[in-house]
């Protein structure tokens, strides 16, 4: 996927984003889509897409049919227990759950308030935000922002590294001061840096995403008792086990829930339904996703759990050409969910054609 801006975050910076996707077709023609969301490089998390799609193609596949499962949340229970990166596991998952909504003719957005015993009206949009890589300096920041506003995005996170001063950030408040706004630190500090979040104690962020190292859980305990700002922890959190981690430490308050990054839908829910009842905020992330995971997205930011505006941008904000027909845009700072029964939307013409040229593996 050729983006259309190169994209800088932490230490990296993307022009464009290998992602490889996984088709599930059964006897009657359905076709079930997953997505592979590991980056090319480990610089978020270990995880990478050529082990991810190893992964797939050596274990998970051969496992797949190996076994007969009656409904999707079997498949995901057993997927969890076998081992591999999570990103390869959560492909799997999509693509199987789309596959069963289809089957069933329900979209993917109704087969999850099933699996959480939500009877309650499905929500037709979601509130949305926009992530905003590294920038250089303070007017760029700023006009990048406008530039958002503009669209119509109503929650703006900013990416920053060491590179951003209290000053930079102080300036962009005083540019936009009732502005839902949050950071993302993408692990590139440590306690040392305590008094710099302290000072921006002030400037009234709805969060800090991830501030300090990825396995620093203790450390984010002791930041989180220095600072007002609420913490939000996305690289630490991959299973319920790490939710309770976070309930019992007070190392956040807020959770980014990425399907990917758990293992999948099934898992995600599961995470997001815990810290809902243990205080925890829970939100939806986002990774540079093509049009498919957007809609798996879409899908879960729908769900009760959730209300504070997701990564979830819409079909023009990262890439040149995306792989379906479909066009996600924005509505009043909202995206509509798509309703079709699986995850509602169809691959273009260029995609089908790349599917093609591979060969259907019998399972
Ligand atoms: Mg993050």
């Amino acid at each position: 996927m050729k983006l259309k801006t190169p994209y800088r975050f932490a230490e990296s910076t993307y022009r464009v984003r290998p992602i490889n996707i996984l088709a599930i077709k059964d006897e009657l023609g359905n076709v079930g889509l997953g997505e592979v969301e590991a980056f090319q490089f480990p610089n978020y998390i270990d995880e990478i897409q050529s082990e991810c799609v190893r992964s797939l193609n050596k274990r998970i596949m051969p496992l797949l049919g190996s076994k007969d499962y009656d409904t999707p949340f079997e498949f995901s229970r057993f997927i969890n227990s076998t081992n591999g990166p999570f990103m390869g596991r959560a492909a799997a998952e999509m693509a199987i759950w789309d596959l069963f909504a289809k089957r069933n003719n329900i979209s993917v957005q109704k087969l999850m308030s099933l699996a959480v015993g939500d009877s309650g009206k499905l929500k037709t949009s979601v509130p949305v935000g926009v992530a905003i890589g590294i920038k250089s300096n303070s007017q760029q920041i700023i006009d990048e922002i406008h530039s958002q506003l503009n669209k119509g995005y109503t929650r703006i996170k900013l990416k920053i590294n060491h590179s951003y001063t209290l000053k930079m950030l102080e300036e962009v408040r005083t540019e936009f001061p009732h502005v839902l706004m949050m950071l993302d630190a993408n692990s590139q500090f440590g306690l040392k840096d305590s008094s710099f979040f302290k000072n921006i104690d002030g400037l009234n962020f709805a969060m800090i995403e991830q501030p300090l190292g990825k396995k620093d859980l203790r450390d984010h305990a002791k930041l989180q008792e220095r600072i007002n700002t609420p913490i939000c922890l996305d690289e630490n959190i991959f299973t319920s086990e790490d939710i309770w981690k976070v309930i019992n430490s007070g190392a956040g308050k807020i959770i980014n829930m990425k399907l990917a990054r758990v293992g999948g839908i099934a898992n995600a829910l599961a995470m997001s339904s815990l810290s809902e009842s243990h205080g925890l905020k829970v939100w939806c992330g986002g990774m540079l996703e093509t049009g498919i995971g957007r809609a798996f997205n879409l899908a879960l930011a729908s769900q009760k759990f959730y209300s504070f505006p997701g990564d979830i941008s819409a079909s023009d904000r990262y890439y040149e050409n995306d792989l379906i027909n479909e066009t996600f845009t924005l509505n009043n700072g909202k995206i509509d969910v798509p309703t079709s029964p699986g995850l509602g939307v169809t691959l273009n013409e260029s995609s089908q054609n790349a599917f093609n040229g591979d060969e259907w593996i019998k399972i």
